[in-house]
């Protein structure tokens, strides 16, 4: 199943804001998000991530600026179970108007050679900010490399599947020392 985030919540008017230039909206939101095949999702209406953004306008656009701070749920790659990532965040981005050339955060126009490719551009559409494609770049981004519950965690048995957190499963695993197995291949083949 194919799953994004895709939050109303996150969909955010700035007709008003725009109208008003060089002036700053506080954003607000907590979702629950987990991680899919293609990005974040949203699991339910618990919160867990608290996003805390200032909104300001530009004549070039929106700086969107502040934190994603709280845990969102994550699978472990060891034992498979779900857990909880804490999560503390900076965000510093900008939507630009269309039809303006690329600008910088802070709202200056980069020079031609820094300019980035449209689509990997915040833009906003419609009158509206879509901040789900950023919540989920920005979470993304800062995932440690490895998902794991705890540094200590022991995974699943190979042999019998059981998670090893939570007991011996009593499964008898072989230990077969290289040297030996080198050692004894080399024997095999002499006999
Ligand atoms: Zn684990
Ligand atoms: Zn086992």
């Amino acid at each position: 199943m194919t799953r994004h985030l895709d939050s109303r919540s996150l969909k955010v008017p700035v007709a008003g804001l725009m109208k008003k230039l060089f002036t700053r909206e506080r954003f607000g939101a907590e979702l629950d998000v987990g991680l899919g095949e293609s990005g974040l999702y949203e699991r339910s209406e618990r919160g867990g991530l608290k996003i805390d953004l200032w909104l300001e306008s530009s004549p070039d656009g929106i700086r969107v600026k502040g934190t994603l701070r709280g845990s969102m749920t994550l699978e472990c790659t060891r034992c498979l179970e779900e857990y909880r990532q804490e999560l503390d965040i900076r965000v510093d981005e900008f939507y630009r108007r269309p039809g303006i050339g690329a600008v910088s955060p802070e709202g200056r126009p980069l020079p031609r050679e820094m300019e980035i490719p449209e689509e990997d551009e915040y833009l906003i559409e419609e009158e509206t900010i879509d901040l789900n494609v950023l919540v989920n770049d920005a979470v993304i981004l800062n995932l440690p490399i490895k998902h794991l519950c705890s540094p200590e965690c022991r995974g699943l048995c190979p042999h019998c599947g059981a998670n090893l957190n939570r007991g011996d499963c009593g499964c008898r695993v072989e230990y077969i020392d290289p040297r030996l197995e080198v050692l004894r291949k080399l024997l095999d083949e002499e006999a």
